[in-house]
C-alpha cells in the first residue's frame, strides 16, 4: 500500500539510526514490572500499530457528478492517494526516553481543548519514561525572549488543567525567526517539539523540522497538533475545539433568537468565527434550528436588491414577525473597506461584517418605514475561552497521545488528525496548502439551506 502521504522519518536523514524496542504497551499493562531484558514472548506484539497500517481517505464512491456535487469528485484520485498512515504506538522507537527533552508550544489564537492536548502529551511522555518535559511560554515568542523561561511540566502540574479553557502555556502571534527558534532549541537541548497551532503555526513547525533535521542534521522530532476552531484543515474529519465552538455558538444564537422573538419586529444578528471557512456558522445554524439566514465566506451574497438579504429580512418580518441571521466573520468582506492592517503573524485583519449588516439592516428598515429592533451579538471571545466539551475532550486526548507516539516512532514534520473516524498522521505540507472550506455544492450546505429556508441571495 503505497501512499502519497508517506511520512518524513528521521531514518531518511540518518540512515544509521537504530531503533530500540518500545516498552510503551507493556508499561501500560504493568507499570511496576521491569522489562529491560526483553519481553515476555506471548505479550510481544500486543497493542502496537504496524508501520504499514493504512486508513482509507474516502469511503464513498460517487457514481456521477450530480450525486455529490462537482467538488466532491476527484477523478484524479489514484490508488496511492487514498491511503493514509495510521497513528499510534510503534513497536520500535527512535528515542531513548531518558535522553529525551520534550517541549510543548501553543501558538495563534485560543481554542477549546488546548489544555487537554498539553495534559495528554505530558502524561503520555511520562508513560514512555520521559523525565524532562517543558512548556514554552507564549508561543514561538518563548523561544526568542530571554525573559520567558521554560515551564517544567509533569503529570502533577497538568493534572487538572483541562478543567479550564485557554492555554496553560499562553499563546501569541509573531515571534523570532526559524533559525533563532532552532538556536534556542539547540541551546536548551530540546529533541522533541510538540507544536499546537493552526496553518501559520504548522508552516512554522515544518520550517523548524527542515532547519533542524535537514539543515543542521540534528535528531529532533517535530510533531504538530492542528488547532483551528474554524475546522479548516484539509483532509481531516474535524479538528479539536470545533465541536465545543458549535455547541457554545448555539447559546449565542438562542439569546439572539429570544431577543428577536420577544421584540416587536426583532432581528438578531450573530457573528461567528470562520475567517475563510463557514463550518462553525453552518453547523451552528443546523444544530440550533433557530437561524433564518446563514451567511458564509464560500457563498457570495447581496445585501441590497430584489434578491438581497435585506429584502428577505423584510419578508421574514412580515410573515414571521422576527428573524435571526448567522454570519461567519469572513463572509461578505467585499462589502467592507479593506483596512490593509495585519496582525503580528502577517494575517490580514478583517473588517467587522456583523456590525456592517446591523447598520445596513437598521438603515434599510428606516428607509422603507418599517420599524425593526436590531440586536447584534459577537460571542467570539466567549467561545474561544471555553473548556472543551466531552467530544472534544476525547479527541484532544487521542491526538495528544498520538503526537507522542509519532515522535517516538521517529517521524518528524508530521501532524496528527482524524480521518474517516480513524486517527492518522499526515506530512505537514499536505494539510496546510490552503484552508479547507465548505463546498457550496455539498450535501451539508444544501441541508443547511433546507433547514433555514433561505433563498439564494444573488
Ligand atoms: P490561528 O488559527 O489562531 O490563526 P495560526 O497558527 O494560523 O493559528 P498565526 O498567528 O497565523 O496563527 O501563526 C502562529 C505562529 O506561527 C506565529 O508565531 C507566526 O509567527 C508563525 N508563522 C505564521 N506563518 C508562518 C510561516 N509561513 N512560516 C513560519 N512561521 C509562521
Ligand atoms: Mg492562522
Amino acid at each position: 500500500f503505497e501512499s502519497r502521504f508517506d511520512l518524513p522519518h528521521l531514518k531518511d536523514v540518518f540512515p544509521d539510526a537504530v531503533p530500540i524496542p518500545s516498552t510503551f504497551c507493556l508499561r501500560m499493562r504493568s507499570p511496576t514490572e521491569e522489562f529491560a531484558d526483553g519481553y515476555p514472548s506471548d505479550e510481544k506484539w500486543h497493542g502496537y500499530i504496524n508501520n504499514s497500517d493504512r486508513v482509507l481517505l474516502k469511503v464513498i464512491h460517487y457514481s456521477s457528478p450530480t450525486s455529490a456535487g462537482a467538488q466532491c469528485i476527484d477523478p484524479d484520485c489514484s490508488w496511492v492517494e487514498q491511503w493514509v498512515h495510521r497513528a499510534g504506538p510503534r513497536e520500535e522507537i527512535y528515542f531513548r526516553p531518558e535522553e529525551v527533552k520534550a517541549a510543548i508550544v501553543t501558538c495563534g489564537g485560543l481554542c477549546p481543548g488546548l489544555n487537554d492536548v498539553i495534559r495528554q502529551i505530558v502524561i503520555t511522555l511520562e508513560i514512555y519514561g520521559v523525565k524532562k518535559i517543558v512548556g514554552i511560554p507564549f508561543g514561538y515568542r518563548g523561544f526568542g525572549d530571554e525573559g520567558l523561561t521554560e515551564m517544567p511540566l509533569s503529570r502533577k502540574v497538568v493534572q487538572n488543567v483541562h478543567l479550564s479553557g485557554g492555554s496553560l502555556l499562553g499563546v501569541s502571534r509573531g515571534g523570532p525567526s526559524i533559525p533563532e527558534i532552532v538556536d534556542t532549541m539547540e541551546k536548551r537541548g530540546i529533541n522533541m517539539l510538540f507544536v499546537l497551532g493552526g496553518n501559520g503555526t504548522h508552516a512554522g513547525a515544518n520550517a523548524i523540522h527542515n532547519e533542524v533535521c535537514r539543515k543542521r542534521r540534528l535528531r529532533v522530532a517535530v510533531v504538530g497538533v492542528p488547532k483551528t476552531i474554524d475546522n479548516d484543515i484539509l483532509l481531516m474529519d474535524k479538528t479539536f475545539g470545533f465541536d465545543t465552538a458549535v455547541e457554545e455558538a448555539q447559546r449565542a444564537i438562542n439569546s439572539a433568537y429570544i431577543e428577536a422573538h420577544s421584540a416587536y419586529h426583532g432581528i438578531g444578528i450573530v457573528k461567528l468565527m470562520g475567517r475563510s471557512s463557514g463550518y462553525i456558522a453552518m453547523h451552528a445554524s443546523l444544530a440550533s434550528g433557530q437561524i433564518d439566514i446563514c451567511l458564509i465566506p464560500e457563498v457570495p451574497f447581496h445585501l441590497h436588491g430584489p434578491h438581497g438579504v435585506l429584502r428577505h429580512l423584510k419578508y421574514l418580518i412580515e410573515t414571521k414577525g422576527s428573524a435571526v441571521v448567522c454570519v461567519a466573520e469572513g463572509a461578505g468582506q467585499n462589502f467592507l473597506e479593506k483596512t490593509n492592517a495585519k496582525d503580528a503573524s502577517g494575517n490580514i485583519v478583517l473588517s467587522d461584517i456583523g456590525v456592517h449588516i446591523q447598520q445596513e439592516t437598521k438603515k434599510y428598515f428606516r428607509e422603507i418605514g418599517v420599524p425593526a429592533d436590531v440586536k447584534y451579538i459577537d460571542p467570539t471571545y466567549m467561545i474561544r475561552a471555553c473548556r472543551a466539551n466531552a467530544s472534544d475532550g476525547i479527541l484532544c486526548t487521542v491526538l495528544g497521545q498520538n503526537a507522542v507516539h509519532g515522535a517516538f516512532a521517529g517521524y518528524s514534520g508530521i501532524t496528527v488528525g482524524i480521518c474517516n473516524t480513524h486517527y492518522v498522521y499526515f506530512p505537514i505540507p499536505e494539510v496546510i496548502q490552503y484552508p479547507r472550506s465548505v463546498d457550496p455544492n455539498s450535501r451539508m450546505w444544501h441541508r443547511c439551506l433546507t433547514s433555514t429556508g433561505q433563498p439564494d441571495f444573488i
